[in-house]
């Protein structure tokens, strides 16, 4: 919806070319989307789960048929590769089935003990919130448009979307689908335009907001929320370890070190920039690392032979450029890597290994979002996770050793996924199992039970029958705390009361 009459000019950040004209949307039409949105969700949310079950199954599988035009959208947008790309289909498809399998379950009532067995029936439901704000970011452009939104109407709600100003013509495509696979066109509404506008104008009428973005962005948002006592999820940022084990298979760690750091070209939030490996394996690490890195192939094309494409944008360009000549000035060195590919791209970097880097480095402990990593030792397993859990974020860590090990590493580590033999895609992509951030990573979690319930207010109904809670008018209040004392007394004999 955008009736502002402006239009914003889209360029690829593959090779500059021009790829629309995006109508803005104005703080008016914010309004009209939640007006028609409100309408639209009275009847959705009275509609059967059966039929929204229905709905995101055909999503599911329109997505795996037009994966060839989204994957395209979805490079020409964000830059990324194609392999990168697919991991956003995938994503979409994993939600998609999961929510429509488990939604009865999710949101069909519940029976829950009562007070007095026998004499008191609970049920607890799980009410839509209303009008749902969705804000997402330009790095994953499908999934983090889609996903998030999915699980809000599956329980009930409607959405209004803002997509980042750099991919909204990706999240038109997700959406266009959903319409296709029968969503009605009011429950779920796109809005364009800039964060601090069209942005606040969501999160100023929104019942429930989904953000995904940075934590100065998030903070804000929560800040904001708090007057009205509206909830909100906030996926945020992350400076996410990995620690290699000296029990680790080294060419497998090695291997899982290239997906695990630059994935996107490292603009992915779960990504991991701090690489801690034990002393006795570190040169061995190090060389078969390096050595994978160095294979990579860069390349902006619209086919599937890059291992690596393009950063989004010249202020992307600029901060990894930044930080890499930071940490050198600063004492650390480069492995491999550490310079930008302007003749592969305009904002091309290449993938960057460092050694050596300092506190006093800027990319020491904050967030780079680009494909730059720092290698470290650590001689013991303590101080691997006193490094690792160093900082304020806490989203995600990647554990490379025998299972038993890691395990016991992971219930150390302060982040909201730990992997282990893999960087980050196996929890990712457990959709089963929650997902989110400690500290100033974020609050709330999407994906799994948590990821549906957050956009419900659970509604507690309890019916008594024979016996009133209060006890019977006609006995004396004595007569019946005698009554509830002996009752209790049971109740404390009875293993499953
Ligand atoms: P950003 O916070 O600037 O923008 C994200 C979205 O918020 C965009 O749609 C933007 O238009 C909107 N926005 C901006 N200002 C706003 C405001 N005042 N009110 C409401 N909306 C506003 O984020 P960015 O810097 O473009 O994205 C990169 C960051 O996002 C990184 O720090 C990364 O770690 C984080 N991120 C986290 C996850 C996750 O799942 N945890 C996923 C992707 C990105």
């Amino acid at each position: 919806m955008a009736t502002s009459g402006d239009t914003s000019e889209l360029h690829s950040p593959l090779d500059g070319q021009r790829l629309a004209g995006i109508p803005q949307s104005s703080v008016d039409d914010v309004d009209g989307a939640f007006q028609r949105a409100r309408t639209a969700q009275q009847a959705w949310s009275g509609s059967n789960t059966a039929d929204r079950a229905a709905i995101l199954l055909r999503l599911h599988d329109l997505v795996l048929d037009r994966q060839a035009e989204l994957l395209d959208l979805i490079q020409l947008e964000s830059g990324k590769s194609r392999t990168h790309a697919f991991d956003e289909i995938a994503h979409v498809a994993l939600t998609a089935r999961y929510y429509a399998r488990r939604l009865h379950k999710l949101i069909g009532g519940d029976r829950r003990l009562g007070a007095l067995p026998g004499l008191t029936s609970v049920w607890v439901h799980r009410v839509p919130k209303g009008v749902v704000g969705v804000i997402s970011p330009w790095n994953y452009p499908l999934t983090m448009a889609i996903s998030d939104g999915i699980a809000a109407v599956a329980a009930g709600n409607a959405v209004v979307h803002k997509p980042d100003s750099q991919t909204p013509l990706t999240a038109l495509a997700g959406v266009e689908l959903l319409r296709r696979a029968g969503l009605p066109e009011d429950v779920w509404t796109v809005v364009t335009g800039p964060g601090a506008q069209i942005g606040t104008a969501i999160v100023d009428r929104a019942d429930y907001v989904s953000f995904t973005g940075s934590t100065e962005t998030g903070a804000g948002i929560a800040r904001r929320l708090s007057d009205r006592m509206v909830g909100s999820s906030l996926e945020l940022g992350g400076k996410n370890p990995m620690i290699v084990l000296p029990e680790a298979d080294v060419e497998r760690a090695a291997a899982g070190a290239v997906d695990a750091c630059f994935s996107s070209a490292g603009q992915l939030c779960v990504s991991v920039e701090r690489l801690y490996v034990h002393d006795s394996i570190y040169t061995r690490f190090r060389d078969a690392f390096v050595r994978r890195v160095r294979a990579l192939k860069i390349d902006t094309g619209l086919d599937w032979r890059a291992d690596i494409g393009s950063l989004v944008s010249a202020a992307q360009l600029e901060k990894t450029m930044k930080h890499v000549d930071n940490a050198l000035a600063n004492g650390a060195s480069v492995a491999v890597g550490g310079n930008a590919r302007p003749e592969l791209g305009p904002y091309v970097h290449e993938p960057t290994v460092l050694e050596n880097v300092s506190e006093a480095a800027d990319c020491f402990a904050e967030e780079t979002f680009g494909p730059v990593v720092s290698l470290y030792r650590y001689s013991t397993p303590a101080e691997a996770i006193a490094l690792a859990n160093a900082g304020d974020y806490g989203l995600n860590a990647s554990i490379w050793g025998p299972t038993r090990q890691a395990r016991e590493v992971a219930g150390a580590i302060m982040a909201g996924t730990v992997n282990i033999n893999e960087g980050y895609a196996a929890s990712f992509a457990s959709i089963d199992a929650p997902m989110g951030g400690m500290r100033r990573s974020g609050m709330g979690r999407r994906q799994a039970d948590e990821g549906l319930w957050r956009y419900t207010e659970s509604q507690t109904v309890a019916a008594q029958r024979v016996m009133p809670m209060a006890g019977f008018g006609r006995l004396t209040h004595r007569s019946n705390a005698r009554i509830l004392t002996a009752g209790l007394r049971l109740l404390r004999r009875t293993p499953r009361a």
